[in-house]
């Protein structure tokens, strides 16, 4: 399920294409960790995440001040986590190892002000190298990596 190395896109598609192949294979309860810079392409992999599991992508916004949105899909509840305005320790009161129980997909854009790690998660790290060029790595959360969590 993870790709080993990280793939380059040369467009928001191309993101979304990767993101929509993943969200087709997650079991129930995934979580998927986005971490990059603002505009690296974190909300535009959850759209793709979305349309891979039969929601409309144009639904998925960047919310201003919901944390959490839903949208329901013939396959499986997409839940859509922005932790950009959340304060350290915050994250703590979402619930959203609840969320990850209830059998559907979690996307959490700025995974790293979570306070500690979700069992079982995938990282999606996102870099920008300029232009349209965006380098997307898939890996296993480890939670071995202490500065990505806020309060460790
Ligand atoms: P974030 O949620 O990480 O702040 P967004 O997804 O909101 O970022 O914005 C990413 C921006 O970068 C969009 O304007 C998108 O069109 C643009 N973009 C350009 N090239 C790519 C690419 N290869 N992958 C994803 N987004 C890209
Ligand atoms: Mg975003």
């Amino acid at each position: 399920m993870t790709h080993a190395a990280p793939v380059v896109t040369r467009s928001e598609e191309e993101t979304a294409g990767i993101a929509a192949s993943l969200a087709s294979r997650l079991p129930p309860g995934a979580v998927v960790l986005l971490t990059g810079d603002l505009g690296a392409g974190k909300t535009a992999f959850v759209r793709g995440m979305a349309s891979g599991l039969g929601i409309e992508p144009e639904e998925v916004s960047s919310p201003t001040f919901t944390l959490v949105q839903e949208y329901r899909g013939p396959r499986a509840t997409l839940y859509h986590v922005d932790l950009y305005r959340v304060e350290g320790g915050e994250a703590d009161d979402l619930g959203l190892e609840e969320l990850a129980s209830g059998g559907g997909v979690v996307a959490i854009e700025w995974a790293e002000k979570l306070p500690r790690p979700l069992p079982g998660a995938l990282r999606v790290t996102i870099a920008d190298l300029g232009g349209d060029r965006r380098e997307i790595r898939i890996t296993e959360d480890s939670g071995a990596d202490p500065a990505s969590y806020s309060d460790r």
